[in-house]
C-alpha cells in the first residue's frame, strides 16, 4: 500500500514537472497551427479531444416561435391579431394607433407565421449559428453564480442566457432570412459577427412571416456538436528532412523544384516546417512508382521528430483560436488536477 501510494504521488509530481512547450506557427482569425514540443501522442490527443468536447461555448438551445396570423397595420407597423381589428368584422381599428383597418393592401396586410421550413428545422439551423462566446460574461447554467441553486427548469438569467430575437417578413420574390436578421437583446458586441451574418435560416414569400425568441446557453461539445467550437482538429508528428546521399540527391535538385541543397544545413538536415512539407510533396517525383526510384533510393528521407507534433484546428467563429486553446487547456488541467486529487484520496 505504502509503495503504491508513493508511486502514484511520483506519477502525479512528474506530470507537473514535465512542461509541454507550445509554439505558435500560424494564428489567424479562425485557424491556428501550433508546434507542440516535449510531449507525446497521448497529450496531443487529449488536447484535441478536450477542444472538441469540453470547451465551453454558447449555442442556441431553445427557440420560442410566435404563432398565428396577423393584420399588419401599414400606418404604425403594429401586428394586430388577424381579423379582430378589421372594420369588416366590427373591429375598432389598429390596437396601437387606432387607424381604421378597411382595405387590405392599403390599411393593412395579412401575414401568417408559416414558411417552407418547419419550425424544428429552423430551430436546428439556429443551433448551428456561431454565437459569439464571452467566457468572462457568461457561465454554464449549472455553475451560474446567480441561478445555480435553482431547479434546472427555473434557471436562466443575464449571466447564463443570451437572447436573440428575429422578426422577418417575406416578399413577392422571396426573402432569405439570415443570421444577420437576429437581434441580440443586450450588448452590441455580442451581435452575430459580420462574417456570419449571411448564414441562411429560411426563405419567406409574401404573406409569410417568422418571429422567434432564441435562447443561447453555455454547453460542451460532448453534449451536442453545436457546442463544439472547433473543427478539423488534427495533429501530425513534426518531421525533418535528412540528406543521406549528396550525390544521389542531385537527381531531385536537377528537377528544379522548390527545395534544393542550399535549404539543408551543414549536417544535412532541413528543419523548417513549411519547407519540409514542400519537400515531402516533391519527393513524390522520385519516390514510389517512379522510374527514378531505384537510383534515388533513400538519398533524402523524411523522419519524425520524437515528442514534437504539429497541431492544427479551425474555430466555427464563436471564439478566437487563442480563446479556444486557452479554454481547452484550462479545462484539461482542471480534469487532471481533479484526477490527481481523486488519486490522492483513494490510494
Ligand atoms: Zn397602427
Ligand atoms: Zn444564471
Amino acid at each position: 500500500m505504502g509503495l503504491r501510494k508513493r508511486a502514484a504521488e511520483e506519477a502525479v509530481e512528474s506530470e507537473v514537472i514535465k512542461m509541454v512547450k507550445i509554439e505558435v506557427l500560424d494564428m489567424g482569425a479562425e485557424n491556428a497551427k501550433l508546434l507542440i514540443k516535449d510531449s507525446d501522442r497521448a497529450f496531443a490527443n487529449a488536447l484535441r479531444r478536450t477542444m472538441m468536447s469540453e470547451t465551453p461555448k454558447m449555442a442556441i438551445e431553445t427557440v420560442r416561435f410566435q404563432m398565428g396570423s396577423f393584420d399588419l397595420c401599414l400606418s404604425c407597423g403594429h401586428l394586430n391579431p388577424a381579423a379582430a381589428a378589421r372594420e369588416s368584422s366590427g373591429g375598432s381599428g389598429c390596437n396601437q394607433c387606432g387607424k381604421k383597418l378597411e382595405k387590405e393592401g392599403v390599411d393593412y396586410t395579412v401575414w401568417e407565421t408559416n414558411g417552407a421550413l418547419p419550425d424544428e428545422m429552423v430551430a436546428q439551423r439556429l443551433a448551428m449559428i456561431p454565437i459569439p462566446t464571452d467566457h468572462t460574461m457568461f457561465h454554464y447554467e449549472e455553475t451560474c453564480p446567480t441561478c445555480k441553486d435553482l431547479v434546472p427548469e427555473d434557471r436562466g438569467c443575464p449571466t447564463c442566457n443570451m437572447i436573440y430575437t428575429c422578426k422577418a417578413f417575406g416578399t413577392e420574390e422571396g426573402m432569405t432570412v439570415t443570421a444577420g436578421d437576429m437581434i441580440y437583446l443586450g450588448d452590441q458586441s455580442l451581435e452575430i459577427p459580420e462574417h456570419y451574418r449571411s448564414i441562411p435560416i429560411t426563405k419567406l414569400y409574401k404573406g409569410q412571416m417568422l418571429e422567434f425568441y432564441a435562447t443561447a446557453v453555455m454547453g460542451r461539445g460532448s453534449q451536442h456538436a453545436k457546442w463544439s467550437p472547433v473543427c478539423g482538429v488534427t495533429f501530425v508528428p513534426r518531421q525533418v528532412g535528412i540528406l543521406n546521399n549528396k550525390t544521389k540527391a542531385k537527381i531531385l535538385w536537377d528537377l528544379n523544384l522548390t527545395i534544393n541543397a542550399k535549404d539543408f544545413d551543414k549536417d544535412g538536415r532541413l528543419e523548417d516546417i513549411e519547407k519540409v512539407e514542400t519537400l515531402a510533396k516533391e519527393l513524390h517525383h522520385v519516390g514510389d512508382g517512379t522510374e527514378i526510384q531505384t537510383e534515388f533510393k533513400d538519398a533524402i528521407t523524411i523522419e519524425d521528430v520524437p515528442g514534437e507534433f504539429i497541431f492544427s484546428f479551425e474555430t466555427d467563429g464563436s471564439m478566437s483560436p487563442q480563446t479556444a486553446l486557452e479554454m481547452a487547456s484550462s479545462s484539461l488541467s482542471e480534469t487532471f488536477s481533479s484526477l490527481g486529487d481523486d488519486l490522492k484520496a483513494v490510494l
